[in-house]
């Protein structure tokens, strides 16, 4: 019998379906309800493409769960305001998911002598004047120029909350207060949330969609970033 790849759409749907059959509901930060005991947020950081986002937004939508997709607007991999982008998080919103910012104002903000604090806000203005209502959830994009030159974590320094954001993703609450499992540069280095289902009642786990596929990775494009490193 053929194994399942790890990071196909079919093995998403399945690792999804039975996470719900184990009694978890899954939801994005928004929607994340305190009161179920057994819960899993489901957060995508789109780093380098919006290649896939719909067919795993809509197998999500299927299964009645919600996720949070977390955009970039310093990429040079997409523009997220092109017509074709922006009908993407168009649908992905129409879905039920939430949309939120994976921002860059320490890395951007270095590059570009800005004070971090003050570029974070305005990403976050951007992405809401064109949403048409607040960003609630936020995390932060870190990449190899920022291991280069040093350059410390956001909330090392900032209080992302007094930035108005009513979820921040690296919270204690959400990362160390729950279980958190990440597949970063398509390395699930704790196992994936299969592999820890009800160990834990509670989990926050990072999917990027960057390394999912249907078929095979390569024909998703260039744009799966195959150097690149990032959480
Ligand atoms: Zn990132």
């Amino acid at each position: 019998m053929q194994m399942t790849n790890p990071f196909s759409y079919t093995y998403l749907k399945e690792m999804l379906e039975r996470t719900i059959a184990s009694g978890y509901r899954i939801s994005s930060f928004k929607d994340f309800d305190p009161a179920k005991e057994k819960t899993v947020i489901l957060r995508h950081d789109v780093d380098y493409t919006l290649d896939g986002l719909l067919v795993a937004a809509a197998i999500e939508r299927e299964l009645g769960c919600t996720a949070s997709y977390l955009f970039r607007v310093h990429a040079d991999e997409y523009n997220l305001f092109s017509c074709v982008s922006w009908n993407v998080v168009q649908q992905i919103r129409d879905m039920g998911h939430e949309i939120g910012l994976h921002f860059e104002g320490m890395n951007a903000g270095r590059a570009l002598e800005i004070e971090p604090q003050e570029l974070v806000l305005k990403e976050k203005r951007i992405l809401e004047t064109m949403l048409g209502e607040p960003v609630l959830t936020a995390a932060e994009h870190r990449e190899l120029s920022g291991s280069i030159h040093g350059t410390p974590l956001f909330d090392s320094i900032y209080d992302p909350y007094e930035l108005g954001f009513k979820f921040y993703a690296m919270d204690p609450r959400f990362c160390r207060d729950m279980k958190y499992l990440s597949d970063s540069n398509a390395n699930w280095r704790e196992g994936d949330l299969l592999q820890h289902l009800l160990k834990h009642q509670r989990f926050q786990v990072l999917i990027h969609l960057d390394w999912w596929f249907e078929k095979d990775l390569l024909l998703k494009g260039p744009y799966y970033h195959p150097r690149g490193t990032h959480v």
